[in-house]
């Protein structure tokens, strides 16, 4: 199997409002152009995986049945509006709170690259052709562990973050975009010039 580009896509703040721990599927609420984006990843032959912490599970304000059923309603919304995604990886963990299982020193709980190499091994990804995009430093640093490009978006906690806290971050993006269209339209012309 031919290795394909991919686009690494954080969940909330990034494709979807930033609204605090999701513990109902009704409070998933997709950004305006999310399924757009992902309809043009889809036509360039891009994977579009979603790489997300949901530590509300460990923390135990949500269960896993709850996660499922709320990434459920994402893939069918964006379904509806003609988009689909490659993959859904989630980190279910957190290291301090909560009781084990779920509280764990993980490899997958960005800023460590886990859920983004195991996606890579699973679905064939081309981790140096690939961008991670997302609205918090932790994904900048997760794209800089496997070689990948980080976009941040100015979505969510993106826009605070970069205009306050740039000088934390410990790796800087490779682009700033207002959106997640925006950052797909990037990556789409990088691949062009
Ligand atoms: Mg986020
Ligand atoms: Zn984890």
């Amino acid at each position: 199997m031919v290795s394909r580009p991919a686009a690494f896509i954080d969940r909330d703040g990034t494709l979807t409002e930033e609204v605090g721990y999701v513990n109902h599927p009704k409070r998933l609420q997709l950004l305006p152009r999310s399924a757009e984006a992902i309809r043009h990843l889809n036509a360039a032959g891009i994977a579009a995986v979603v790489v997300t912490n949901q530590a509300g599970v460990a923390r135990g304000y949500f269960s896993q049945d709850v996660l499922q059923a709320t990434n459920a309603e994402l893939v069918k919304q964006l379904k509806q509006a003609g988009a689909s995604l490659d993959g859904l990886y989630v980190c279910p963990h957190h290291p301090t709170e909560g009781q084990p299982p779920f509280r764990a020193q993980c490899e997958c709980r960005k800023p460590k690259p886990g859920l983004v190499l195991r996606a890579a091994t699973e679905l064939g990804l081309d981790l140096a052709a690939s961008t991670v995009i997302g609205d918090r430093a932790s994904d900048l640093v997760a794209a800089q562990a496997v070689g990948a490009r980080g976009v941040l978006v100015l979505t969510g906690y993106g826009l605070g973050e970069w205009e306050y806290r740039r000088e934390t971050f410990p790796v800087m993006p490779d682009h700033v975009a207002a959106d997640l269209f925006d950052a797909v339209e990037w990556i789409l012309a990088q691949r062009r010039a």
